[in-house]
């Protein structure tokens, strides 16, 4: 094949890519309401994801919750619904919350990305991790949510919820369980997302896994002061 046409065609591909997968800050109104936040919410188009998914999931819970619980993007369930965390894995977050003794209720619940972000396998919509653009992309909607909510404690499930809130050299594996610091919210706690739970290879691994997810949950609660 001849060559210069190659490189043609990949620069080609590349500028199509850039083109379309754009990504550019959301730009969150200026307001106290948090309903008004989330109708704004319904309408961004900051970045190239809403094109794909149904809707906006934005957060939900109360206003003034202690706690936020902060996870990576909505699923094929959550796109579908409309709220977060209503998937397999939000069934065992919210079982683990249980054990835990937090009452699902009263927590803030919300991703680092607003977007349901997939790819087509047969007829299935395979999860796709959000890249850094996309994630700064949506990152000022999260910061509208901290604003308005104000939780005493975030919980960060998982890296992209981690590296939002702390930055990309930041590693779950290494801070986890830790009541850390940042400029985005005073209190966090890192631990892992409830899905990587249901890919645990084995029964074992998978329960040693959900126990270290609810003791995480545990030292959660009780850094917000709700124990
Ligand atoms: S993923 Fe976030 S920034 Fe991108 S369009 Fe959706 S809400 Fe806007």
């Amino acid at each position: 094949m001849n060559t210069n046409r190659t490189r043609v065609a990949i620069h080609n591909r590349n500028m199509r890519t850039d083109a379309e997968e754009f990504a550019r800050p959301a730009q969150p109104p200026d307001t106290t309401s948090w309903s008004a936040l989330r109708e704004a919410a319904k309408d961004c188009e900051a970045c190239h994801l809403y094109k794909g998914a149904t809707q906006t999931v934005f957060g939900e819970g109360p206003k003034g919750a202690t706690m936020m619980l902060v996870g990576e993007q909505p699923g094929d369930y959550e796109d579908v619904a409309g709220k977060p965390f209503v998937g397999p894995a939000g069934k065992i977050m919210d079982q683990a919350l249980e054990e835990a003794g937090i009452d699902r209720t009263k927590v803030y619940v919300t991703n680092a990305v607003k977007h349901f972000k997939w790819e087509p396998r047969g007829k299935r919509r395979i999860h796709q991790k959000p890249n850094s653009r996309e994630i700064a992309a949506c990152r000022p909607w999260l910061e509208a949510e901290l604003r308005i909510v104000k939780p005493k404690l975030v919980v960060a499930m998982g890296a992209t919820a981690a590296q939002t809130i702390f930055g990309p050299a930041f590693r779950v594996t290494r801070e986890r369980g830790k009541v850390l610091s940042s400029k985005l919210a005073p209190r966090v706690l890192a631990t892992v997302h409830p899905s990587s739970l249901l890919r645990q290879p084995d029964e074992a691994s998978r329960e040693r896994e959900y126990k270290r997810f609810v003791s995480d949950l545990r030292a959660a609660l009780y850094a917000a002061g709700e124990e």
